[in-house]
């Protein structure tokens, strides 16, 4: 099997134009980006308010393993496999973030023949949309610093600075540092740090934001620090949103390019998936609702966090009715569940399989609280044997009543999906879908979190000392109380504790922080250790990317 870069290089891509064309985007909503990318101008697309909105369909996974489950790789597969069908598709992504790509996991466009093209541009610089939202991070930044060091007239404590720098790079050296060093015309020398550009609340509001006032009245909300006395001064207090606004306005487009079989595709916007909430943007989102009868879109890490946030954050404050959740699951993946060391995945193992597919069942589970009706995507490894593949689909039956379809678009493309493409528009048209979030806006906050940790997590409560006991108390005295809650914990377990496979339960989930993202308008809840800049392991992918004598980019993955 050639490798990813290899594939995407050997398709050939229609022209943009084309792709638009097929989505019903016009000629004057284009924007193009050479000759495979677009910008689309979603105000002139027409009238979106008298169309309706086409169906939703999320994908999301298992609790994530080394082993790897292919969420996007899926959501690209369902994709061709829907239009093969004679379906109008539209896929809706994340953007890839550079920090990963030139570390560990490569490339984030899909994999094998179900990919989105151009991928060198997509993992790469693509239109510059994290540039800009790095620009208008720091420009915040700046003026912060810039305020204080000519007057701080809004009286800011300097000691309680909320408003960090960032840069879309895995940088560890950039995590903590002293700023203003080497006199007096430098300012006011304290501790700062930088993030990686996706974990900026400007990326969650980027991706929230429904268009460009919303965007500006987010950003003024953001909380950059406070008074001796503990009031908040916002972005609005350092009159900084206008310009930030300026620097977003072309980024806030979404992003047209295809699949390798030619299916549109939006790819815009990528925020964390621990400390935001993991999805694509909602203005990309929406427009392919308007402009296409099925939407496929995927949510990060597994459903607990991914599908979860996707739910209570994106959905409730877009106004989104999923209609089905594909739960990706691999052999591979469910027997590490089941205690299999990596090194020893190749080979069949069935015990292990079964004890694995504990996990899977209770996404399962969860998914059906959402009122959204669950399939089950078994992505194809080679190394797979028929009878793990009959042991999942018979314990899917017959446990979980749900379906479970063998998915080979990483090797097949679109024609390996098929089958998949069918059970889920039947589900999607059988109207079983009656989505509600978990938890109503009213609660509060420190309850909103007990119900996700008992109804999703498995776990039997949350513990909290006293400073986060009374920072609940606090949010909930400002006026917070309503927002929903985005939990930063690990994704490789249903508790607090990566180690965990399976499907854990009883455990308590010890909440260490609570964090104000009032522009993107959420409270994250910090259960665990979150690496809000990541670092590049010891052998970075970046040592092994380079141009060839054809100018051809080698090394992505
Ligand atoms: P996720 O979105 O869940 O993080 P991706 O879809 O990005 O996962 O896939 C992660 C990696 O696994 C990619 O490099 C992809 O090429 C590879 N991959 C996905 N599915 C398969 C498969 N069926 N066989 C082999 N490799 C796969
Ligand atoms: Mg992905």
């Amino acid at each position: 099997m050639p490798t990813d870069i290899e594939i995407a290089r050997a398709a050939k891509l229609q022209p943009i134009g084309a792709i638009a064309a097929k989505a019903g985007i016009p000629d004057a909503a284009l924007q193009p980006y050479g000759k495979y990318i677009a910008k689309v101008d979603t105000s002139a697309i027409g009238d979106f308010a008298s169309r309706p909105d086409g169906k939703l369909i999320l994908v999301t996974a298992i609790s994530p393993t080394p082993a790897g489950e292919g969420k996007t790789t899926t959501t690209v597969g369902l994709g061709d496999g829907l239009s093969r069908l004679g379906k109008r598709t539209m896929i809706a992504l994340r953007e890839p973030s550079l920090g990963p790509c030139f570390g560990q996991k490569g490339g984030a466009a899909g994999g094998g023949h179900a990919q989105v093209v151009p991928m060198e541009q997509i993992n790469l610089h693509f239109t510059g949309d994290f540039h800009a939202i790095t620009s208008a991070h720091n420009l915040l930044a700046a003026m912060l610093d810039n305020h204080i060091y000519w007057s701080n007239e809004l009286g800011f404590d300097a000691r309680h600075v909320a408003w960090r720098r960032v840069m879309d790079m895995n940088d560890r050296a950039l995590r903590s540092l002293v700023s203003s060093l080497g006199g007096a015309s430098n300012g006011f020398p304290r501790e700062d740090g930088f993030d990686i550009t996706v974990a900026s609340e400007v990326m969650a509001i980027f991706c929230l934001a429904t268009d460009l006032a919303d965007l500006e009245a987010r950003l003024g909300r953001i909380v950059v620090g406070r008074r001796r006395d503990k009031s908040p001064i916002t972005a609005a207090d350092l009159k900084a949103p206008g310009a930030m606004t300026v620097l977003l306005k072309d980024a806030l487009m979404p992003n047209l390019v295809q699949t390798l079989e030619g299916t549109p595709a939006f790819v815009h916007g990528g925020p964390f998936a621990n400390i935001a909430h993991g999805c694509n943007s909602v203005i990309a989102t929406r427009a392919a609702l308007k402009l296409a009868d099925y939407v496929v879109t995927e949510a990060g890490f597994g459903a607990d966090l991914g599908a979860e946030k996707f739910f209570d954050i994106k959905c409730r404050k877009a106004g989104l009715k999923p209609d089905v959740a594909v739960v990706v699951a691999t052999v591979r993946a469910l027997k590490m569940h089941g205690g299999v060391a990596r090194d020893a995945l190749s080979a069949e193992n069935l015990p292990a399989l079964e004890a694995g597919l504990s996990n899977l069942a209770r996404h399962v589970e969860n998914l059906r609280k959402f009122g959204v009706p669950p399939i089950v995507a078994i992505n194809h490894f080679t190394s797979d044997t028929a009878a793990e593949h009959a042991l999942i689909q018979n314990f899917c039956r017959n446990h979980l009543g749900v379906e479970a379809v063998i998915c080979q678009h990483w090797e097949r493309g679109g024609a390996g999906t098929e089958e998949l493409a069918a059970k889920v528009a039947t589900l999607v048209e059988s109207g079983e879908a009656d989505f509600a979030p978990l938890y109503p806006e009213a609660l509060p906050l420190r309850e909103k979190l007990e119900k996700v940790a008992r109804e999703i997590y498995g776990a039997a409560g949350i513990s909290a000392d006293a400073r986060v006991s009374a920072r609940f108390a606090e949010l909930e005295a400002a006026g917070h109380g309503d927002l929903p809650i985005c939990v930063a914990k690990t994704q490789y377990s249903f508790s607090a504790d990566p180690t965990l496979r399976g499907a854990p339960s009883g455990h308590v989930v010890p909440v260490r922080e609570l964090r104000l993202a009032a522009g993107a308008g959420f409270v994250v809840a910090i259960c665990g250790d979150i690496m809000t800049m990541p670092g590049l392991p010891r052998q970075p992918a970046a040592e092994r990317i380079h141009i060839d004598a054809n100018g051809q980019i080698e090394g992505l993955f």
